[in-house]
């Protein structure tokens, strides 16, 4: 379906909890988020029926998010009940890999057709101190399931966080020489606990282009602007939410984990989805679509949300 602005929605980003099993600095404060009564997280039959609804209204890909989505129970029925919804094309989900050794398999054969994994930081103690209580070995004990279970051209997401990570990037697109993986760097989106941080922490992307001046550029894909190593199997792709909006091709809608329909990840506009069935639902996700704000506010340092990343679904 077109939204006011004339672009087509077509891509579904589903948060299953706002529960998280890290506490990465950027994202969520130290204490976590308030537990909530299960009754007000939509349940696997309401994620399932939005799904539905959505695919109706002209959706061809839904990715699964969270908090972590692999800390949801029943994470497992709710990847079946959405890939068997005819019209669906791509079943995708975002994790943090903590739990992927044990879930890969199974989320395969659940029918996710591909996976990111967010990947900041290649030395562990570092990894620990972002996340405050992750383990770096977990990750990639879930990245070798990952493959083992089926799952190709794996993408990995690191936020670029200066002072931080920066002196990693080298190492970071090296991995892209010999794995067929899509290294992509965020730009660090000023909202939740890093939106009080000082500038030097939000560094445009193209710094990894600065610093790796031996990558050639091919072919976008979606909101990634992509590049290769000369020989590189798999490739390298920067988002840059902040230096350079990509809202003109914007094909998305969120959907929140207690049901609000969101239209722009850095909007205050929300919309209520519960109790509605049927037609009132897909009516209800129409407006939400035709209501998509034309852009964000982020290069003036502002997310208009006061939801954090992990509780609207990065
Ligand atoms: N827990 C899962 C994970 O970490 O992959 C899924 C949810 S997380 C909110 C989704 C993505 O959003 C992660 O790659 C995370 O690094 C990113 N993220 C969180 N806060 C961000 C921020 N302020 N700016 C940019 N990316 C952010
Ligand atoms: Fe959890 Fe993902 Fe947020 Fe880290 S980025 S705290 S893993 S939701």
């Amino acid at each position: 379906m077109l939204d006011g602005c004339g672009r087509t929605i077509d891509y579904l980003r589903l948060s299953v909890t706002d529960l998280c099993n890290y506490r990465c600095r950027y994202c969520m404060p130290e204490e976590g988020v308030p537990k909530r009564d299960h009754r007000d997280i939509l349940s696997v039959e309401e994620l399932v029926e939005i799904g539905r609804a959505a695919v109706r209204c002209g959706v061809k890909k839904i990715r699964l998010t969270g908090g972590e989505p692999l800390v949801r129970r029943g994470i497992l029925d709710i990847c079946r009940g959405l890939a068997a919804i005819p019209g669906l094309e791509e079943l995708c989900l975002t994790t943090n890999g903590s739990l992927l050794a044990g879930l890969a398999a199974p989320l395969r054969e659940a029918g996710v057709d591909r996976l990111n994994i967010s990947l900041d930081t290649l030395r562990p103690a570092r990894f620990s101190a972002m996340t405050r209580r992750g383990r770096l070995c977990d990750v990639w004990a879930g990245i070798a399931a990952a493959e083992a279970a089926g799952f190709r051209d794996l993408k990995f997401d690191t936020v670029l966080i200066g002072g931080f990570n920066d002196d990693e990037i080298e190492a970071l697109t090296d991995l892209s020489r010999t794995h067929p993986w899509e290294m992509r760097f965020i730009e660090l989106m000023p909202m939740g606990p890093c939106a009080e941080w000082d500038t030097h922490r939000f560094l445009p992307a193209e710094t990894v282009l600065a610093r790796v001046t031996d990558l050639e550029p091919i072919a976008p894909q979606g909101v990634a602007r992509r590049y290769r190593l000369p020989g590189a199997k798999g490739t390298v792709g920067l988002i840059t939410p902040v230096s350079h909006d990509f809202c003109a091709d914007c094909r998305r809608i969120r959907v929140t984990a207690d049901g609000k329909l969101k239209s722009c990840l850095h909007s205050r506009e929300e919309l209520p989805l519960r109790g509605l069935h049927g037609e009132a639902l897909e009516a209800a996700i129409r407006q939400g679509i035709a209501c998509k704000p034309a852009k964000h506010h982020l290069a003036e340092r502002r997310s208009d949300t006061p939801r954090t990343m992990d509780q609207i679904g990065g």
